[in-house]
């Protein structure tokens, strides 16, 4: 089975420790939501090794009408999360001049 989180994967450039992590834009489509979590687990568990949403580096927001998806400010545009997310609640475009 594929090491999905693995950091030294580098199969698509983007999963890399700091320092030579690949840059996306991340854009958020919030209302394609479901409130899964995938997101914020894969990121949790990528930077705290535990899959705990409250010490990833995204954070989703309920409202009553809606969800809110805010990128802390530790985040590194890595694109691991956008990887994880099954509903294009989010996407990555790789920054102009990156690798
Ligand atoms: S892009 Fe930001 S929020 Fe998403 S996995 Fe990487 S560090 Fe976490
Ligand atoms: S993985 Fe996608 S659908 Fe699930 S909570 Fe994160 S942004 Fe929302």
């Amino acid at each position: 089975m594929a090491a999905a989180l693995d950091p030294t994967d580098e199969a698509e450039g983007s999963h890399r420790r700091s320092g030579e992590m690949a840059k996306y834009e991340i854009q958020i489509l919030a209302e394609r939501c479901t409130g899964c979590l995938r997101c914020a687990l894969a990121c949790s568990d990528l930077y705290s090794g535990s899959f705990n949403p409250s010490r990833s580096r995204i954070q989703l927001l309920v409202s009553e009408d809606d969800w809110s998806i805010e990128l802390g400010e530790e985040c590194n545009e890595c694109g691991v999360c956008v990887d994880h997310c099954f509903y294009g609640a989010m996407q990555k475009i790789r920054r102009e001049g990156d690798g």
